[in-house]
């Protein structure tokens, strides 16, 4: 819809292939490819699935409105996927929650219609963009012609000019020649001859002059504009944090961590420009141990992201005594963030240590090697290649304020 926007779409790194913007189609079944490629993990309960549903909606839905249709159709293929075909493959599908089936339901039947609207509006989209791209290469085939056609021009105009010169030159030559002659031996004659010689040689050079015309060399034509801007690999969007963000939380945790328990909360936030802002942090009833902290009614949080139409951006923990690292428990917590959302982070807050550390597990490993681990508790991974690496997508905001929902039950 907005052509300013259009234009910087091809920029943006998406998980799918790319596969150039010369065939539509095949843009729009790369996009579906990856979607339908999702598998249904069978250790995840079904109504976790319905609770990513929840979010993965919810996300596109945010999408839409940052006008990235792309990303949008792509989530909503991926939740068309899952609830029509593969959920019904999982053992436990029977045993999922009605009130979950039935929302999901009513969800499908609002994003099915859409997802058809927006596969033909990227359609549009693709063929438009399309046209343009054809429209520019012929323009710079056109300013490269015409650009060659002024370099030769001035490449016949400086011959030109270097002829005359050296014409000239030689007609001094020769003029000089002449009055040399003239001083050495003032012969009437020879006197006579003289002023006819400099305007022939004006218009034929003598033939014994060194050869100055081939000199002009040739400057290769450079076109940076031909090549078009090729993507890399999948790379994660911004994720911003409030800096007021780790203080809040560490005063809030104070007590606990006084009494040596960890204490973790819930990073939510929503889709603006492409970037994903964090705004809220929720801390969920839990009960805590010097190195762990479990959760409780978990439903709350759900509730309340619900109410505020808020995704679901990470995790923040405190290590009461222990520096600023992921656990094996960590690693598999902070798992289902980022199987969920993909620039999901895990903020580990040490104060003893005066530490905060921003992590991810790495994407092309770390992330597929703790979902297929089925290890509980505190258990040995191998280190080496890395499962977590320091996130990078992380941007601090000095100006942007938190909201900090408290949802611990106080008795
Ligand atoms: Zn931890
Ligand atoms: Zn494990």
């Amino acid at each position: 819809m907005n052509k300013e926007n259009s234009g910087t779409k091809t920029g943006k790194h998406y998980p799918w292939k790319d596969v150039g913007i010369s065939d539509p189609r095949a843009r729009l079944k790369s996009i579906a490819d990856y979607a339908s490629a999702v598998e249904i993990d069978r250790n995840i309960p079904p109504q976790r699935y319905y609770r990513s549903g929840v979010e993965m909606i919810r996300q596109a839905d945010m999408c839409l409105k940052d006008d990235d249709l792309e990303y949008a159709y792509f989530l909503y293929l991926k939740f068309i996927t899952i609830f029509v075909e593969k959920i019904r493959n999982h053992p436990d599908f029977n045993a999922a929650r009605l009130k979950d089936r039935e929302e999901n339901q009513q969800t499908l039947r609002r994003v099915m219609p859409k997802a058809e609207e927006l596969k033909k509006q990227l359609l549009g989209q693709y063929q438009t963009e399309l046209h343009k791209y054809l429209e520019d290469v012929k323009e710079r085939e056109k300013k490269e012609k015409e650009r060659l056609k002024q370099e030769e021009l001035e490449r016949l105009r400086e011959e030109e000019e270097k002829r005359t010169k050296s014409a000239a030159l030689a007609a001094v030559k020769a003029a000089k020649v002449a009055m040399t002659a003239n001083i050495i031996s003032p012969d009437d004659a020879k006197l006579k001859r003289i002023p006819s010689a400099p305007p022939k040689t004006l218009t034929s050079p003598p033939t014994d002059l060194p050869a100055q015309t081939s000199s002009k060399e040739k400057r290769p034509a450079v076109d940076r504009s031909t090549k078009p801007a090729q993507c890399d690999s999948f790379t994660l969007r911004d994720i911003v944090l409030p800096t007021k963000l780790m203080p809040s939380f560490l005063m809030l945790a104070f007590s606990n961590t006084m009494g040596n328990k960890e204490t973790c909360g819930i990073l939510a936030g929503k889709l603006e420009r492409n970037k994903l802002l964090v705004t809220h942090l929720l801390i969920p009833e839990q009960t805590g141990s010097p190195d762990s902290c479990v959760t409780h009614n978990e439903e709350d949080i759900f509730d309340y992201q619900d109410q505020h139409n808020l995704i679901t951006l990470g995790w923040i923990h405190t290590h009461p005594t222990q520096t600023a690292f992921l656990s094996s428990v960590d690693l598999h917590t902070h798992c289902a963030y980022q199987l969920l959302m993909a620039e999901a982070i895990a903020i580990v807050c040490a104060p003893k240590h005066e530490e905060t550390g921003y992590f991810i597990l790495t994407p092309e490993y770390g992330l597929e090697f703790i979902a297929n681990c089925r290890e509980t508790g505190f258990h040995p991974h191998p280190t080496d290649p890395p499962l977590y690496m320091k996130a990078k997508h992380c941007k601090l905001d000095v100006t942007a304020s938190i909201n900090v929902v408290d949802l611990r039950r106080k008795s």
